[in-house]
């Protein structure tokens, strides 16, 4: 089972927790995980550690990686130390598609399986790099399922102001203190005024 694994949504559906579970589940019988999350935004530049969060309160350390980081060299000097048994990935739409690419040979030549987990699209529409190259090259594509406030399959994020109303400008990543709301595509289009 070295498979390239992608599980993508919306905002919101929690994927972390997902990936928390799938992680405790390996650890629990013994086996060594490494966990990644983006190191991107919101940490110290020289952090090398962060945290994997969920809204339901689980949490676990993971190594964070950033666009220059070598993940293929990162994850074969660790499996070289301690016999891993799965890597995994949070926000994994922040990928490269040249990291894309080293994580398809940690599978095909380490034989180790790789978990990604990401958003599927920005607040535009439009995939994110990491997600695209995901969806072109993984073994496994999942979806997590969200809802919208109708009750529909939320398939888009919306990024909204602090007077609630939908942004369609700007850049693909904000920090600031904007929100993000899941909608279904009907209602995004709306909420984006089009
Ligand atoms: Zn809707």
């Amino acid at each position: 089972m070295s498979k390239l694994y992608f599980t993508f949504s919306a905002m919101n559906a929690g994927k972390s927790a997902i990936l928390l579970q799938a992680a405790y589940n390996y650890r629990e019988r013994g086996m060594e995980v490494m966990l990644w999350t983006s190191g991107h935004y919101g940490v110290a530049e020289d952090a090398t550690m962060g945290e994997i969060q969920s809204r339901i309160g689980l949490q676990a350390d993971a190594h964070l990686y950033r666009g220059d980081t070598d993940l293929f060299e990162a994850i074969h000097a660790q499996h070289k130390k301690t016999t891993l048994s799965a890597i995994f990935f949070d926000e994994a739409q922040f990928l490269t598609k040249d990291q894309v690419w080293q994580l398809a040979r940690i599978g095909d030549q380490l034989k180790l399986p790789v978990l990604c987990y990401g958003l599927r699209t920005d607040f535009q529409g439009e995939l994110f790099e990491g997600s695209a190259t995901l969806l072109a090259v993984a073994d496994d594509l999942r979806e997590a399922r969200t809802i919208c406030h109708c009750g529909r399959k939320a398939t888009m994020t919306a990024r909204m102001d602090e007077d609630g109303n939908a942004l369609t400008e700007g850049a693909q990543v904000s920090v600031g203190k904007e929100v993000y709301v899941s909608l279904c595509r009907q209602h995004w289009e709306q909420a984006l005024g089009r």
